[in-house]
């Protein structure tokens, strides 16, 4: 028989199925403080390069040793100059000295000026600097000591940054749970920092389940069987789960049996903080992840108010070589449901582990484009994209198995369980790009 082709439906399950009470569903919030009521920090710290820290979350406040700039230093190419000296427009002085930037001028006398260029240490005794288009060079006098003439007047201060203008020695510049992008990193290095304090990477073990599911490359499209999907799930998961600092072991496709569920969450609890899992999680008869997992450790099954998405698996599984648990997440299997709920509830998950402070996206508000005369019963997140006329349109598919609506939006609109939207109503849109970053 075809691997693919299962009749598995017997009577008595469908009987069980249909009278089986419903339990009202979970409101998403709520779904989300459970889940990380449960996760706790990964202990430890990491040094790691600075170069390398991009996306990581610092475990430690970095408090400034320098002030930055270190000294007061030119903004401009020009000359640096006593601002006494230069009152009124028309002022000449003698130009005695040449900076360049990393070189140190001496101390400025009365009448004096020094050549300057961005960057190089402002001499003592100077206090402004002209910038060159408003200096006039004169010919040389008989001494040899060139003059120049500046057009305005000048005030004290003028072009000078300032040491300790950037950062005072002393203040904490970065902050513990902060997550380092780029422009942290040269913030860091503009300290003198070459390493940096971070948390671990969540190591994550990540399977698929499904007897459905082929992998690309394996069979060509023609020679797909009946009933068989590529693994869709497998890829954005593996990619999203590297964006957010994990260490991933990818562990497969695993068949729809208990024991090969079993087998693969034993192998996976061993050597990581977190198994993530797509499919299997619903309550048919071929779900074998609940009792699986419950074999193992321990398990909850949320019905989850949202929309895409709905089932959702948390528990833990014991670790049989070493001691502690690793947390479980069972993703629903339709792609876009399991894309969903990873940015709304994985995520927030993989950053608390690794200590972060800043766990949501900043939302927007923006006239929705379009008309949503249906409100579900359930949240909404509704793919839509950003258009030029400062609103969002809506792709037409908002079927939770089509991936095409995640890849051609921009973002979702977080709708209210049975709001209707109307034409120009104002909305609540979460970005994709934030959430990815
Ligand atoms: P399940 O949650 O296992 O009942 O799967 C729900 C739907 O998602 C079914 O149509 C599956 O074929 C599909 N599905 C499950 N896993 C994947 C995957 N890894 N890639 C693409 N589709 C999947
Ligand atoms: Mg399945």
């Amino acid at each position: 028989m075809c691997r693919w082709l299962r009749l598995t439906s017997s009577p008595t399950a469908i009987e069980v199925a249909v009278n089986a009470p419903r339990a009202p569903l979970m409101p998403l919030d709520d779904a989300l403080a459970r889940l990380l009521a449960h996760i706790n920090p990964l202990t430890g710290t990491e040094s790691v390069a600075t170069f390398d820290a991009d996306g990581r979350v610092l475990a430690r406040d970095i408090v400034s040793d320098l002030q930055v700039p270190a000294f007061d230093n030119s903004a401009m190419d020009g000359y640096a100059v006593r601002s006494a000296d230069v009152a009124a427009p028309g002022s000449v002085l003698r130009v005695t000295q040449r900076i360049a930037a990393g070189h140190t001028g001496q101390a400025l006398q009365a009448g004096e000026a020094a050549r300057i260029f961005t960057g190089a240490p402002v001499p003592p005794g100077a206090d402004a600097v002209v910038m060159q288009e408003e200096a006039e060079v004169l010919a040389a006098p008989a001494d040899g000591v060139p003059q120049v003439r500046l057009s305005s007047a000048v005030r004290a201060g003028q072009w000078v940054r300032r040491s300790g203008e950037d950062v005072t020695r002393g203040t904490t510049v970065l902050a513990a749970g902060l997550r380092l992008g780029p422009a942290e990193l040269g913030l860091a290095a503009s300290l003198g920092l070459s390493h940096l304090p971070v948390a671990p990477r969540p190591r994550v073990a990540l399977f698929s389940t499904g007897d459905e599911l082929v992998m690309p490359g394996d069979v060509p499209p023609e020679a797909l069987p009946p009933g068989a999907i590529y693994n869709s799930n497998r890829f954005f998961l593996k990619a999203l789960l590297h964006r957010m600092g994990c260490e991933v072991s990818d562990l497969g496709i695993v068949p729809d049996q208990r024991d090969a569920t079993v087998a693969a969450l034993k192998t996976a609890a061993d050597h990581h903080d977190l198994i993530l899992t797509s499919g299997g999680v619903s309550v048919g008869e071929e779900d074998h992840v609940k009792p699986a997992v419950q074999a193992l450790g321990q398990l909850d099954l949320w019905q989850i108010s949202m929309k895409p998405g709905k089932p959702l698996a948390y528990g833990h599984v014991r670790r049989s070589t070493q001691p502690g648990l690793a947390h479980f997440v069972g993703l629903p299997g339709n792609p876009v449901s399991s894309y969903i709920t990873f940015l709304l509830m994985v995520r927030p998950l993989l950053l608390q582990l690794q200590g972060a402070s800043r766990l949501m996206v900043p939302s927007l508000q923006l006239p929705a484009h379009f008309d949503w005369p249906k409100g579900d019963k359930r949240r909404e997140f509704l793919r839509v994209r950003r258009n030029d006329q400062g609103g969002l349109d809506l792709f037409p598919n908002q079927s939770s198995g089509v991936l095409t609506s995640v890849a051609w939006g921009d973002g979702v609109v977080d709708n209210p369980a049975g709001q209707t939207i109307a034409h120009g109503d104002v909305v609540r849109f979460l970005p994709f790009a934030e959430w990815l970053s």
